[in-house]
């Protein structure tokens, strides 16, 4: 039987459909202006030659957190029909949370029960930062990158942790350092069969190799 490019075409449409990331234009002149006003409004003096090009200073610093890089979830046939777990740990994770707009940093576990695809395995970091570059909660991140794996990848589980230390908590509030939030979102064979979720949380098991 022959391939034709129509059947490449719903091959692939079938394998990579569109995830609408929320991403947001960013207006660095508005964003410059409206840091201005927040300067001053905090008492700083914008005269001063030291902090005359702040404003400008935020506007980048924050549009480069929050600019969403490309990224193109590429997948391959499970040719060797490999079906154990596959688990990549220690990602790094920097987000804003959407209640102060501080930072939060930390580590994600990406694991996932192969079927008929696999990820490329530099794909995980890329799906991670994908979504982390956005305001949000961490329960939502950890979530959307779940989400993400199971639609595009159909496989027989996925399971995601997330752990990190909220700057809104350790340096205002209750002033906790170094205290971190766990979230976790799991489906599929990792939610459900009792095996596998706990082969799954033992080895994603947070800070492990943070302590
Ligand atoms: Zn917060």
């Amino acid at each position: 039987m022959t391939t034709s490019p129509a059947d490449v075409h719903r091959e692939v449409a079938r394998w990579r459909p569109r995830i609408t990331p929320p991403v947001r234009e960013i207006d660095a002149d508005e964003f410059e202006q409206a840091a201005a006003a927040f300067l001053v409004a905090l008492g700083v003096d914008l005269g001063d030659p030291k902090v005359v090009e702040t404003p400008q200073r935020m506007a980048h610093a924050y549009t480069e957190m929050l600019t969403v890089p490309e990224f193109d979830m590429t997948t391959f046939p499970n040719a060797e029909g490999y079906d154990e777990l596959v688990l990549v740990e220690n990602i790094p994770v920097q987000s804003l949370c959407e209640h102060h707009m501080l930072p939060f940093v930390g580590v994600a576990h990406v694991g996932y029960l192969p079927g008929e695809r696999i990820l490329g395995l530099s794909k995980f970091a890329r799906l991670v930062e994908f979504h982390a570059r956005h305001p949000q909660t961490q329960e939502r991140l950890t979530k959307r990158i779940a989400d993400h794996l199971q639609q595009q990848l159909s496989p027989r589980g996925v399971g995601v942790v997330v752990e990190a230390e909220h700057t809104c908590m350790s340096l205002r509030g209750a002033r906790v350092a170094g205290a971190r939030t766990v979230t976790s979102a799991l489906f599929g064979q990792l939610r459900d069969d009792p095996a596998s979720r706990a082969e799954f949380l033992s080895l994603a098991r947070p800070s492990r190799a943070v302590r």
